[in-house]
């Protein structure tokens, strides 16, 4: 089962085409941004930490990324391939993640890159509903009742979804995270998609590459 990353920036569509790759190859989707949504609700450490990173749309310090990731990839659901949503974000944060997959046997199969023009990224995210039990998402046009197609529990509004967060994300994400395209390119395992279109042609794409039938 293949271990997948799926690089891009926020609004590009990542949870969505997370959702139908991890179910078509039964694995675990490993999203930092939920883990730590989590650890906010919880009060945990961590989540007190991460707090005013994720509140103004600023990346969490790579030391604590770090151990968190190498933390849930020992976990034992792990072991038959995975797929990466939101990490890394850095290229340290890549670099410690080459070095621990080639201490655990072998590296990432596939960097799904999912590329769109910021216009688009700001207009999706600002019309984005995320259920906060199961984790899918939503186009709020999508679910006028407000209530989750695939578990039924009511979906929220992300705090960091408002457009001047949001904004803050991408240009974020273009200084920090976007260098890590050439980085996965010179590895000869990224592949670009246009994700500007619809999710369904998007995902049909990804799936050629990934050998869906
Ligand atoms: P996401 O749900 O992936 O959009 O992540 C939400 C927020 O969590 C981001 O804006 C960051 O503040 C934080 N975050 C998630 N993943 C990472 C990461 N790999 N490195 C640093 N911060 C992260």
């Amino acid at each position: 089962m293949p271990k997948i990353l799926l690089l891009g920036a926020p609004g590009a569509g990542k949870s969505t085409h997370s959702a139908k790759t991890t179910k078509d190859f039964d694995i675990p989707a490993i999203a930092t941004g939920d883990i730590l949504r989590d650890n906010l609700k919880r009060e945990t450490d961590l989540g007190k930490k991460a707090q005013s990173y994720i509140e103004t749309g600023e990346l969490v310090p790579d030391d604590l990324m770090i151990a968190l990731i190498k933390d849930r990839l020992g976990e034992d659901d792990t072991k038959n391939g995975y797929l990466l949503d939101g990490f890394p974000r850095t290229i340290a944060q890549a670099e410690e993640l080459d070095a621990y997959l080639t201490d655990h046997g072998s590296g990432l199969d596939y960097v799904i890159y999912l590329n769109a023009p910021k216009d688009i990224l700001v207009s999706r995210i600002a019309g984005r509903r995320f259920c906060p039990d199961c984790k899918a998402a939503f186009k709020a046009s999508e679910v006028p009742d407000g209530v989750c197609k695939a578990c039924g529990a009511e979906l929220v509004v992300r705090k960091d979804d408002d457009v001047a967060t949001a904004e803050k994300r991408i240009e974020v994400y273009n200084e920090q995270t976007a260098p890590l395209v050439d980085y996965y390119k010179e590895k000869g395992i990224l592949a670009e998609f246009d994700a500007s279109g619809n999710a369904d042609d998007v995902q049909a794409e990804i799936d050629k590459v990934l050998g869906v039938e």
